[in-house]
């Protein structure tokens, strides 16, 4: 290749005709280069803006593989390394403006999109050696695992497509979502992503529900867990059982889940998020590891949560009773009888 040729804006340094120093134009931008070129391409450098890095990075690796190969290729091997040219043109047709980050082998890539209500998804792809007679494997942020179509005709194009049209169907999902962490206490998880298919939600200081939604029919009853003192727990159970046929399943799932439960859920507005996320009496933490203070005394006066794994240290340590797989004690606050069931492990 003769390098003045192709890229008229690089300067020939040396007599050698080894060291080159000038621009190139790389999406319309030019970016400086210098490149060491000598006759052992094993020992070429190349340096440049970071950007530009970012762009050519594990290109060179590439070429000196490829050099490489090219030996043992007319010989034997026709298994070739991922082809950086194509994986570029195919970047190129898909659009740079997507690319979020590549690494230095080309082989991980992230792409974004932004669905038309502005939430921002990443696909991720890992390139398999045999790209593209093997698929990529892709990481996303969707609620169920992503099973594109592929072909070892298919390109990152096509990937990316078949990623929009499932983001695309999941908007009502979100929608649910969003409208449940914004207009409520969401206790877990921590900071939501898009693949979270559960929240619990605060319902009092001594009741929360945690609800599991179908991504697919997010309208419809969501399955209902609840936890907390056991005379609120039964009062909505109770309100469920009652009301669960005035569900409506093309209704606002927020809306319904209050009727269903014939409960105001208390709002960042009229409350703080305090008041819900009780400490535990006996380790004052919230959580511990991922353990939420999941136990509640069920005297109505006392009402005080504790860890499961607390409790149960506690009450054993305090010569309680145990019969079968649950430990009879009392309350640390109150004194009022309290039980446990024996971790399952
Ligand atoms: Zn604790
Ligand atoms: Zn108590």
């Amino acid at each position: 290749m003769d390098m003045l040729l192709e890229f008229p804006n690089m300067v020939l340094q040396n007599r050698e005709g080894t060291r080159y120093d000038g621009y190139i134009t790389v999406m319309n931008e030019d970016f400086r280069l210098c490149l060491e070129y000598p006759s052992d391409i094993a020992k070429a450098t190349l340096s440049c803006d970071w950007k530009l890095k970012c762009l050519l990075d594990g290109c060179l690796d590439v070429l000196k593989q490829e050099k490489k190969l090219e030996v043992t290729k007319s010989t034997k091997s026709n298994k070739e390394p991922i082809k950086c040219g194509q994986i570029i043109s195919e970047i190129e047709s898909l659009g740079w403006d997507r690319l979020v980050s590549v690494d230095a082998d080309f082989t991980l890539l992230q792409f974004l999109h932004t669905d038309h209500k502005g939430r921002e998804h990443i696909l991720g792809m890992k390139l398999h050696p045999q790209h593209p007679v093997e698929p990529p494997q892709c990481i996303t942020d969707l609620p169920v695992p992503f099973d594109p179509h592929w072909t070892n005709k298919s390109t990152l194009e096509d990937l990316y497509n078949q990623f929009t049209h499932s983001v695309n169907s999941y908007q009502l999902f979100w929608d649910c979502m969003e409208d449940i962490d914004k207009n409520t206490w969401v206790l877990e998880p921590d900071n939501p992503n898009f693949s979270a298919v559960y929240r619990r939600i605060a319902i009092s200081s001594s009741a929360s529900v945690q609800i599991t939604v179908d991504p697919k029919q997010p309208q419809l009853l969501p399955s209902c867990r609840f936890m907390g003192a056991d005379h609120s727990v039964s009062q909505l159970r109770q309100n469920m059982n009652s009301n669960l046929y005035h569900w409506d399943p093309e209704g606002n799932l927020l809306e319904n889940l209050q009727s269903l439960l014939d409960v105001t859920f208390p709002t960042p507005t009229t409350s703080k998020k305090e008041e819900f996320s009780m400490e535990c009496g006996i380790c004052y933490s919230y959580k511990l590891e991922t353990e939420l203070p999941n136990e509640v005394c069920n005297d109505s006066r006392c009402g005080q949560a504790y860890h499961h794994s607390c409790l149960y240290e506690w009450l054993r340590s305090s010569g309680c009773r145990q019969s079968f797989n649950t430990v009879f004690g009392e309350c640390p606050y109150c004194s009022k009888p309290i039980t446990v069931k024996m971790p399952t492990t």
